[in-house]
């Protein structure tokens, strides 16, 4: 529903009628939002139709800050992992991409002109302490000669406005046999430049304590409910006491689902000890938008299903990245911050979810998007391009069978 109206309006747009939930404030009532000039304008219950130049009406759908996805791949076209981000936009709500390390330092200024510059989506860079970034699939970090602090500086300072923090991936193929070297450097650089570091883990070596040694307050674990060997649980449940000292004395337990880092057990295990995730990120590429990942509503989902409220689900993809990429600006309602908006349908259903390993969970309600807002303005719906060939083949074996007719 729409009216267009003169330019003498004091809003550009009214949404009216949904519950409004803003993390930053704990509000979750009935209420409108209004923008004007691409920035909140008020949130309040009865906000004037006829002051309006356009009305939505929101009742019975939930009215939140635009969402944040710390950990996503849209390197489209340069890299094994990377998809465009604006036609993923349109239907999830996510108006802030973070990428985790699809670039380093000789392919940035690409990332930045074709990703960041190209997008109306809001697009932020992890920057690989790698030169070549993640172009391959793995191994990005088996060469030495990669792994230069000085020109990964230089690229940050000329780029801040871009760049959030640093990207380094420790397992077994990353790594190569070269061990905690790149995690040296990438602790190195993240020093000097005063920026985070999101470490990825998944199959040791190196082994998980070596790895949490190495990281600092505001540093971010990505994959924490990985269920390979460097899982945050031990064989009989509880977190490792190393890991909880870690996160008390500030480090960040990231998400980033993926088509490798999402195991039921573990995530069920951190729930139930008080410890759950910290920031719910997709790690959303090619391969994993064909699931069993999806795309950020359905692993906020996922969450809500094994119990987390909906306020708290919505918090770990707006208020709390925000706040972990030093972007206070953004993941809120707040009057006269940019009007990123996302509307979502909470729908009642008999659903089945499931982990990388398909194991599967019921579900009763999933979190359907109806309408993405980035500065005001409507994302339109796009099509998304096709998989690239080699998706076909490197499917990871256990999760083909929900590719029937996809690929
Ligand atoms: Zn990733």
């Amino acid at each position: 529903m729409s009216e267009q109206g003169d330019s003498a309006m004091t809003y550009d747009l009214l949404i009216r009628g949904g519950v409004v939930i803003d993390p930053v404030n704990g509000q979750q009532v009935v209420s409108d939002v209004a923008v004007s000039s691409g920035r909140i304008a008020a949130v309040a219950p009865d906000l004037p139709a006829t002051e309006a130049a356009q009305v939505v009406d929101a009742s019975g759908q939930y009215i939140t800050p635009g969402l944040i996805d710390m950990h996503t791949h849209c390197y489209w076209g340069a890299t094994y992992w990377g998809i465009e981000a604006d036609p993923v936009t349109a239907h999830t709500g996510v108006t802030t991409w973070v990428d985790a390390g699809s670039s380093g330092a000789y392919s940035f200024p690409g990332f930045r002109r074709y990703a960041v510059e190209a997008s109306r989506t809001r697009v932020f860079a992890l920057l690989h302490i790698s030169s070549i970034g993640l172009i391959a699939r793995t191994y990005e970090s088996a060469n030495p000669d990669y792994w230069d602090v000085e020109l990964a500086a230089t690229i940050i300072e000329a780029n801040r406005d871009v760049i959030l923090g640093i990207k380094v991936r420790m397992d077994r193929d990353s790594t190569k046999g070269t061990g905690l070297g790149a995690m040296h450097c990438a602790r190195q650089l993240a020093d000097r430049v005063k920026l985070p570091l999101m470490v990825h883990i998944g199959i040791a070596p190196p082994t998980l304590t070596e790895i949490v040694d190495l990281m600092r307050p505001g540093d971010i674990l990505t994959h924490c409910c990985t269920g390979q060997t460097n899982r945050l649980i031990d064989e009989q449940g509880p977190v490792h006491p190393y890991i909880r000292r870690a996160h008390e004395q500030g480090v960040i337990l990231d998400l980033g689902h993926g088509t490798g880092s999402f195991s039921y057990a573990t995530a069920e295990a951190m729930l139930a000890q008080g410890i759950p995730p910290d920031v719910l990120s997709s790690d959303i590429h090619q391969l994993a938008v064909l699931g069993p990942m999806y795309d950020l509503p359905t692993t906020l989902s996922k969450f809500l299903n094994l119990g987390m409220s909906l306020p708290e689900v919505i918090a770990r993809a707006t208020v709390r990245p925000a706040a972990v990429i030093g972007r206070p600006g953004l993941g809120t309602l707040r009057v006269g911050v940019p009007a990123d908006i996302a509307l979502f349908r909470l729908e009642e259903g008999d659903y089945t979810f499931y982990d990388i390993d398909l194991e599967p969970r019921h579900g009763t309600v999933r979190l359907v998007n109806t309408a993405t807002y980035i500065g005001g303005s409507l994302v339109p719906h796009a099509a998304e391009r096709p998989p690239h060939p080699w998706v076909a083949t490197d499917f990871p074996a256990e999760q083909r069978p929900l590719l029937k007719g996809v690929l």
